[in-house]
């Protein structure tokens, strides 16, 4: 069975969309890869930190998807990362309204030893230096680490960020910030820029509309479905991670060919992460569900065409 090591975000999130606003509900990039992940035959664990402040009934739902929390560090006293953000109407443009880093700030990150040979290792959204310090615990080198990372990290730290993007053979960013890397509006001319940077894989995601895959010369764009509902985009982008590297983690195949069923099942995954606030539709999603959905997905993009 494959073996998949998560680092990221377990956080507090408020969130306030045009359908309506929540408390702090659970949240984080390693919980959604991590409730995305699950639905794929592998063995997972998360490296993160929380303060005392989050409630065991948060760490339970994720044990209870099978994921491995020792590498959860709960710091006595100290208080979970903390994010609030606000969508617009169309939901396509977000405003991070408040970040507090808490316990993440002097995070030092421990992967539990059972995980230390894992197969894929997706690095999820948190300081590049963590990002590092995980890869370099590794008894050797993965078969394979995703990288994911935010504008935020860009503008705090950059220099570290560039150095963990070399360590990397997929590169998952939104289009905005991939733009913000490299300082090039053509998706496809920051595609170079990054594989440049040390990437094989580079996949831009954009919301909405879908995600893009480039490999080299080659591209692959797989469509986000058409939902009647949504409202809440948070961990779209982190659920789409999840299921790219949980697919990936259980196929044990890094081919450009199976990294393109790799995206779809991430944008299969994101389409319910949608649908409801925060977690909450992750937290009940089933397999048939997914697999009725991946024929949708199918339907969407075949067509006929005679070429000559
Ligand atoms: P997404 O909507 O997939 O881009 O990610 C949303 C999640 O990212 C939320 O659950 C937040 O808790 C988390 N998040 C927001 N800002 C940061 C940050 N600077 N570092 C790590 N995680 C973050």
């Amino acid at each position: 069975m494959g073996k998949l090591l998560i680092v990221g975000t377990v956080a507090f999130d408020e969130i306030e969309t045009p359908f309506g606003k929540t408390d702090r509900i659970l949240g984080g990039a390693a919980t959604f890869i991590g409730l995305a992940a699950s639905q794929f035959d592998i063995e997972s664990a998360i490296v993160s930190v929380v303060g005392d402040d989050m409630p065991q009934d948060y760490l339970d739902l994720l044990v209870k998807k099978n994921i491995d929390i020792s590498g959860i560090e709960v710091v006595r006293g100290g208080k979970t990362f903390y994010w609030k953000g606000k969508y617009h109407n169309d939901l396509n443009s977000r405003e991070t309204l408040v970040t507090e880093l808490n316990t993440l700030s002097d995070f030092k990150p421990v992967v539990p030893t059972e995980f230390k040979d894992a197969d894929v290792v997706m690095l999820g959204n948190l300081h590049p230096e963590i990002q590092m310090s995980v890869i370099e615990q590794m008894n050797q080198r993965p078969k394979f680490i995703i990288l994911d990372t935010m504008n935020f990290w860009m503008d705090h730290a950059l220099t570290e960020l560039i150095n963990v993007i070399e360590h990397v053979d997929v590169l998952t960013i939104n289009d905005e910030e991939a733009r913000q890397l490299t300082e090039e509006y053509s998706l496809v001319k920051a595609a170079e820029e990054i594989h440049k940077m040390g990437p094989e894989y580079v996949v831009i995601k954009k919301g909405e509309h879908g995600a893009l895959l480039f490999h080299k010369e080659q591209i692959f764009f797989a469509p986000a479905l058409p939902l009647e509902e949504v409202f809440d985009p948070t961990g779209a982008g982190d659920t789409f991670a999840g299921g790219f590297a949980g697919y990936l983690a259980a196929s044990d195949n890094m081919s450009f060919n199976n990294l393109k069923s790799a995206v779809i099942h991430g944008s299969n995954l994101a389409s319910f992460c949608v649908e409801r606030f925060g977690t909450k539709r992750m937290e009940s999603l089933k397999k048939e569900e997914l697999e009725k959905r991946l024929h949708q997905f199918k339907a969407l993009t075949q067509f006929d065409i005679e070429l000559t």
